[in-house]
């Protein structure tokens, strides 16, 4: 497992002075390298960059997940009208490639008010940004391909064009060999126990998907099997997930059953389910990266505040 960063290396990271170290400015120089390599990969695959949502009326519930632990929920009123803080656009990206484009990416701030006990996961922030996207009538298979030229390409590129940087942080950084290992969550549950992640992130050499894992309503789930068609792709060398998406459901009826289900308001996703009902929700799949831990893996940082020049550190509100 990767060690806890101590209090001590965590209260380092607040200060502002933290800016000018050469280490920082490696960090941004490697981030701005690897969003470059991204966005130009999906602009040319004829992805649309759609710009962020950060107040609405419907937000990603993040319930149910295995690994939730939010302390509070942001909710404001603007005009006379509650509105949250965005913890994910899914609800805005199943909209936008129903009734829109049909390959669409956003770079979207997430607000999520983890527990304070994340403080020292290394792992957790409270405001990060996710690539996000999504494919109408894509398939798992398709964003398994997908992010995997994704993510080997930005490793490529930093090997072979940020070599100071990557010798600055003494950070050897491996080329991951693609197709990317496929496990399902029951079969690593089987064999570690419920810390799998952890475990398969420890022994892995190169990132792999894991998939099948029950979670929030609009992942798809077969009825009939109970299986989940979504996935998660956990980094290697202990660094854990840096992704999840799903292909989704559209069918009016099994939404509003897993609403139901998950004791969760009709009333906080009128138009999906108003979409859904008229048949205009199409099929899609998609997944967001979280910019932040994917940046901490290639530089091979101890704590993802470390990438932040402002960091968003759970428990932890700085000057700026
Ligand atoms: P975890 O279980 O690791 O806390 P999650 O499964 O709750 O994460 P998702 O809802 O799947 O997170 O969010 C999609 C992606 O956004 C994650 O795979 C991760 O890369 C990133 N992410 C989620 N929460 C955080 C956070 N608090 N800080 C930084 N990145 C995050
Ligand atoms: N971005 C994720 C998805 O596309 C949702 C999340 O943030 O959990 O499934
Ligand atoms: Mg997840």
């Amino acid at each position: 497992m990767k060690s806890q960063t101590s209090l001590y290396e965590i209260s380092s990271l607040t200060s502002v002075m933290r800016i000018r170290d050469s280490k920082t400015s490696a960090v941004l120089k490697i981030q701005s390298r690897v969003l470059k390599t991204m966005t130009d990969i999906l602009l040319a695959k004829g992805f649309q960059w759609v710009l962020p949502v950060i107040l609405a009326k419907s937000t990603d519930p993040l319930w149910p997940d295995p690994g939730y632990s939010i302390e509070d929920r942001i909710e404001v009123e603007i005009y006379g009208t509650r509105v949250k803080t965005m913890q994910s656009m899914i609800v805005h990206k199943r909209i936008l490639v129903s009734l829109g484009p049909e390959k669409i990416f956003i770079l979207s701030p997430n607000i999520r008010i983890e527990s304070r006990k994340r403080m020292t996961t290394g792992k957790h922030l409270y405001e990060f940004t996710q690539l996000d996207l999504e494919v109408a009538y894509a398939k798992m298979k398709d964003m398994f391909t997908l992010f995997e030229e994704l993510v080997k390409e930005s490793i490529e590129d930093v090997r072979r064009e940020m070599h100071p940087e990557l010798e600055l942080l003494s950070r050897d950084l491996r080329i991951p060999t693609v197709p990317f290992k496929v496990y399902k969550r029951a079969e690593l549950e089987k064999e570690y126990g419920e810390d799998w992640e952890e475990e398969i992130s420890n022994i892995s050499k190169d990132p792999v998907w894991v998939t099948d894992i029950p979670r929030q309503f609009y992942d798809f789930q077969d009825f009939e099997t109970g299986e989940w068609r979504n996935y998660d792709l956990i980094l290697p060398e202990g660094y854990g997930e840096v992704l999840s998406g799903a292909e989704r459901e559209y069918e009016y009826e099994k939404i509003l059953k897993k609403l139901e289900r998950d004791g969760l308001r009709r009333d906080d996703y009128k138009l999906l389910l108003d979409l859904a009902e008229k048949k205009l929700l199409k099929p899609s799949a998609g997944a967001g990266i979280g910019v932040e831990r994917f940046i901490r893996y290639i530089c091979g940082l101890k704590h993802i505040g470390e990438v932040q020049p402002f960091p968003r550190i759970p428990g932890l509100v700085p000057e700026l």
